[in-house]
């Protein structure tokens, strides 16, 4: 028999929870050569997505739960349902059924011929999240790509199986900001990608809103890549470059026609355009700079407030 943990992360899912609790028991019914542990990770729902885990615990032996002090954020809740699992095999669903739980049943099966370690899964559509988010998504993954030395698949979800050996391997990295799926990638290991067509969320809104997303593709970039810091540098020497020309311009132009006053306005324009791009460039360090800070501190990733022991069954 192998113990599959599958890790939930929750953040007001009132709605979706039960959908999903029971198709996952469903298909948990199917795999008879298995036994599971689902752990449901609250964090910080503030609707009542507590109170349906802890009636689940109450009634299955198989769910366990982690409820944060507030909300960490989905990588949070990821990392703690990591750092929970005991299973063989682990993975990670969202709780809204746009990982379908009937894919296990494959990736269980290809996990157990023992050629990988990790199957993992990739959207080859995002139907069914907005214009605006397909467009910068589409553009997040070309950037990545060319500026990153992992690979990062484009599409990919976390929703992925993992044998204890990969968890492992992720659990070792404590880093604060935390972007999994570089993570995953950096870990290496044997992954085989299924894909799938995306799904509509079955029911409630997305819990990650434009600037959440946005902040979430910086983690990635500053998590994975210092081109940004290259790049600052090399505008740096460009327009050192350009000031040298302009430079010997003015002084062959001054030697030859006399001083003439003049070209304020062309000035001002260049003054502003330099000091923007300097700006710029020290925003770009500032960004690595405060996620160095932060990580420094060695704040934990998570806060428990609760766990399933702490209800009397
Ligand atoms: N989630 C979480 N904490 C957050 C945001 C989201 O645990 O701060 C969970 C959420 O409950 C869901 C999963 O992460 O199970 C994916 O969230 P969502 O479906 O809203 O994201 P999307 O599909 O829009 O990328
Ligand atoms: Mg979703």
């Amino acid at each position: 028999m192998k113990k599959i943990s599958i890790i939930v992360p929750c953040y007001n899912e009132e709605e979706s929870l039960p959908l999903f609790y029971e198709e996952i028991t469903k298909v948990a019914k199917k795999m008879k050569k298995c036994v599971f542990e689902f752990i449901l990770v609250n964090d910080g729902s503030r609707d009542k997505t507590l109170e349906i885990i802890r009636n689940y615990a109450k009634e299955d032996d198989r769910v366990r739960y982690i409820s944060f002090s507030r909300n960490f954020g989905k990588e949070a809740a990821m990392f703690a349902g990591l750092e929970a699992s005991t299973g063989d095999y682990t993975a990670i669903m969202d709780a809204d059924l746009q990982d379908p739980p009937s894919l296990l049943i494959e990736m269980f099966d290809t996990l157990e011929e023992g050629e990988y370690d990790c199957i993992a899964t990739r959207s080859t559509s995002r139907n069914g999240y907005s214009f605006l988010r397909k467009t910068f998504t589409g553009w997040f993954y070309k950037i990545i790509a060319k500026i990153s030395k992992i690979e990062m698949v484009n599409g990919a979800r976390d929703f992925r199986l993992m044998t204890r050996q990969m968890v492992n391997a992720i659990l070792s990295m404590r880093e604060y900001n935390r972007y999994s799926k570089g993570l995953f990638s950096f870990v290496g290991f044997n992954t085989k990608w299924i894909e799938f067509e995306n799904q509509d969320r079955q029911v409630g809104t997305s819990k990650f809103n434009f600037f959440k997303l946005f902040s979430y593709a910086i983690e990635g970039i500053v998590g994975f890549s210092t081109a940004p810091l290259v790049f600052a540098a090399l505008i740096g020497v460009i327009f050192c470059v350009i000031a040298f020309l302009l430079i010997v311009v003015i002084i062959v132009k001054t030697l030859i026609w006399g001083d003439t006053v003049g070209g304020w306005p062309s000035l001002v324009c260049i003054i502003f355009m330099v000091s923007g791009v300097q700006l710029f460039c020290i925003g770009i360090i500032g960004e690595y700079l405060a996620k160095t800070y932060l990580e420094t501190k060695h704040r934990p990733i998570y806060i428990i407030k609760e766990t399933e022991k702490d209800i009397e069954k």
